[in-house]
């Protein structure tokens, strides 16, 4: 392991390590034990439910999943019952959460679920790493939570918490560095309740260990950690500075014919797969439309800023009128645009961009 100074190093001699791996183990699960969140799925150890909250909480806080977690099961009450669901039904359901690739993954590996596994979660690491959207950390926490297999968990909580009780500078940024992360996880592992380890470290990361202003003073592992020994904890964990967002701006072109608007239901491989929007051009020119189907600009509305991982994207939105239905008919056919009334654009998945435009417009 890299070490923030070869001081450290000494603090992880076999003495305090075999002290560590031990007291480390009985403080965590003792202090999850009193102090954990009751979250639904933390009712059972039913792998669905595990798999559920684990794909929803991907970059997503507690409180903005929780619904959603309710609304699934609530709707889809076994992976039976999701497998069998359309992709449409699902993104409606996703709709507001982003980074719907998730949703897509999570009614594939549902599908596969139930046609390659007879709908039974397959029960090791190592097998969970098949199914579609299931990477090293959510197999590691349906394994160890759901079937007591000895895996550490390791998400951005955990990151934290080990690299400032051990003093480790690597950036955890890099996916080389993971390895490290997960020797040192693996050492303080408990063979009896592993599950029950991994997530009081999460736990712990996120209600003791904070990214910024740490509660150390009643913090019950401020006795073995380096970065409170050191006064080291605004420098650990290392991670390289984000790239910098692309700016960028967006047209839409929303065709209505009274009570009618075309709509674009976004190609695969698309961030925004499967989802329905507005005609997007890069020209801001709406006059040009106008002009063609003898329309008419009724209103422009923008920007709304919107971020999306690595763009912030400024969005207009310019509403054209077209006053005769059969040139709205040949507009929509030549953009392969889909007509819908109004009141359908409700049922609709769409992402939370749109959604926030049409909660703000009136047609
Ligand atoms: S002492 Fe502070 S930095 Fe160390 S584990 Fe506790 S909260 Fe985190």
């Amino acid at each position: 392991m890299a070490f923030l100074n070869a001081k450290v190093s000494s603090t992880i001699s076999k003495k305090a390590s075999n002290y560590i791996e031990i007291q480390l183990a009985a403080t965590l699960i003792h202090w999850y034990s009193r102090e954990k969140r009751i979250l639904p799925w933390r009712e059972s150890r039913n792998p669905y439910s595990v798999w559920l909250s684990e794909i929803i909480l991907q970059q997503t806080r507690v409180a903005q999943g929780t619904p959603y977690f309710n609304n699934f099961i609530k709707k889809f009450p076994t992976i039976r019952d999701l497998a069998n669901a359309s992709e449409q039904e699902v993104l409606k359901l996703w709709e507001g959460l982003g980074y719907y690739s998730r949703a897509r993954n999570l009614l594939a590996a549902a599908r596969q679920v139930s046609d390659e596994y007879g709908g039974n979660f397959p029960s090791t690491y190592k097998e969970l790493l098949k199914l579609k959207g299931i990477g090293p950390y959510t197999a590691a926490a349906i394994a160890s939570i759901c079937f007591d297999e000895r895996v550490p968990v390791i998400d951005g909580n955990v990151f934290r918490l080990i690299a400032r009780i051990f003093g480790i500078t690597a950036d955890i940024s890099q996916a080389p560095s993971r390895k490290e992360f997960e020797v040192a996880a693996q050492k303080i592992l408990p063979i009896e309740a592993p599950g029950d380890f991994n997530q009081a470290m999460m736990e712990f990361g996120a209600l003791v260990c904070k990214p910024f202003n740490p509660d150390c003073q009643r913090c019950e592992l401020s006795s073995f950690c380096y970065a409170f020994k050191e006064n080291a904890q605004h420098l650990l964990p290392v991670k390289r500075k984000k790239i910098k967002a692309q700016e960028r701006v967006l047209n839409y072109h929303v065709f209505t014919h009274k009570e009618l608007v075309c709509m674009n239901k976004r190609a695969k491989g698309d961030i925004w797969q499967g989802l329905w929007d507005f005609f997007l051009d890069e020209r801001s020119d709406s006059n040009y439309f106008a002009h063609e189907y003898k329309g008419e600009v009724k209103a422009v509305y923008g920007p709304i800023s919107h971020k999306l991982t690595h763009q912030n994207l400024n969005v207009w939105f310019h509403q054209i009128e077209i006053a005769n239905l059969t040139k709205f008919q040949e507009l929509a056919n030549k953009l392969e645009l889909t007509i819908f009334s109004i009141h359908e654009l409700v049922t609709l998945p769409k992402s939370k961009l749109i959604v926030n435009y049409l909660t703000r417009v009136k047609f």
